[in-house]
């Protein structure tokens, strides 16, 4: 009996829940002062307490006798850094190697360049920024912080201001469009890519500022930020289906290449702008389960109409652990 775990944030919940409705016994390590919340939920077997992030894997040499299979989320790029994080300390869904790539922005960008996918432009030096953009931080902050600026005069002043000082970051080509997540899924046993569901995200207090009137907002001297705080859902012009599942099928073969091993696998979220021209422009990839899939615990009408059944992500992982184990192909899924 495997047992499925994770670090109780971000996705936890749906991937536990997912896991329980697959079978499986289920385990949630969680700080201290969250452990009574988790315990709430009947689906989750065991909460662990930790009294910090750096006690995680300490924690989970404690537990090596369970038979545990770990399912990375945002939290573990955010939280947990290499060290704590690192695959090697437990058997882990997903590809070390892809997720490393998330947090580099660089590397994600010649990855997706070389899917063919277009990208906003990267500007090394602010001098050559020709255009409005915006300036982001590396690793998944969830947008706290960025500036967006006018022209590289106004880029260099808030260069100056903001001083980003030793955090990485990249000056990005501003894109005007819809912003749009692609919530994908590849499957090593099916041999295809999924795609389980559309969400955009309410960022603070970039969606504040449409909500006061222009004058106004020149007068208080807002500077946009971009910190998530939840996710509404989103259906696609149909016609905009094929592109969206030519884009994931080339992500995937893409990243084969990239690592020379078995590449992006599980799920993956493409984060996209669409201009008004119907152009997807990819601002990054999430190699792994990102949380507006919280949107679909009962499935979305794209996971519907592949599964006819409630299919959240965190379901379907726990479906490809649990056919994987049937066909003896667990050593294909965990960390490579
Ligand atoms: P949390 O556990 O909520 O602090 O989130 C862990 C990481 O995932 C942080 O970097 C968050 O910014 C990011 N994150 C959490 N929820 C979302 C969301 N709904 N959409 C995008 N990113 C998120
Ligand atoms: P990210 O951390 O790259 O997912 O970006 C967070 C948010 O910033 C996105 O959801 C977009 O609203 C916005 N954003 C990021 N990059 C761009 C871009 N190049 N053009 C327009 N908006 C962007």
């Amino acid at each position: 009996m495997y047992t499925i775990a994770t670090l109780a944030s971000h996705s936890a919940l749906q991937i536990l829940k997912g896991a329980k409705d697959e079978g499986f016994k289920t385990l949630a390590i969680a700080l201290t002062k969250n452990v009574s919340f988790y315990k709430t939920f009947g689906f989750i077997d065991e909460v662990v307490g930790i009294d910090s992030y750096s006690l995680f894997s300490q924690a989970l040499s404690k537990l090596s006798g369970k038979n545990m299979i770990m399912v990375p989320h945002g939290s573990f790029v955010a939280y947990l850094g290499k060290n704590e994080g690192n695959s090697d300390k437990f058997p882990y869904f997903g590809n070390q190697k892809i997720l490393e790539i998330e947090a580099d922005r660089k590397k994600q960008h010649e990855w997706l360049k070389s899917s063919g996918i277009n990208m906003p432009e990267i500007f090394d030096d602010p001098q050559e920024a020709d255009r409005p953009t915006i300036v982001k931080y590396y690793g998944a902050r969830g947008g706290s912080g960025y500036f967006i600026s006018g022209d590289k005069t106004d880029l260099a002043r808030n260069l100056r201001s903001k001083n980003p000082g030793n955090d990485r970051y990249i000056i990005q080509e501003y894109i005007l469009g819809v912003p749009v997540y692609l919530q994908y899924f590849y499957s090593v046993v099916e041999k295809r890519v999924e795609l389980l569901g559309v969400d955009r995200r309410y960022e603070s207090n970039v969606d504040g500022i449409g909500r006061i009137p222009s004058s106004l907002q020149s007068k208080m001297k807002i500077s946009p930020s971009y910190t998530v705080i939840g996710n509404y859902p989103i259906v696609l012009r149909e016609s905009l289906l094929p592109l969206v599942m030519e884009m994931g099928n080339n992500i995937v073969d893409s990243s084969r290449r990239l690592t020379g091993s078995k590449g992006l696998y599980g799920p993956f979220c493409l984060e996209t702008v669409v201009t008004a021209d119907q152009k997807f422009y990819a601002i990054e990839i999430s190699t792994r389960i990102v949380a507006g899939t919280n949107l679909y615990i009962k499935g979305s009408p794209y996971s519907d109409l592949l599964f006819g059944e409630p299919m959240s992500t965190g379901r379907r992982i726990a479906r490809e652990i649990k056919t994987a184990i049937k066909k003896n192909r667990l050593a294909d899924i965990l960390n490579s």
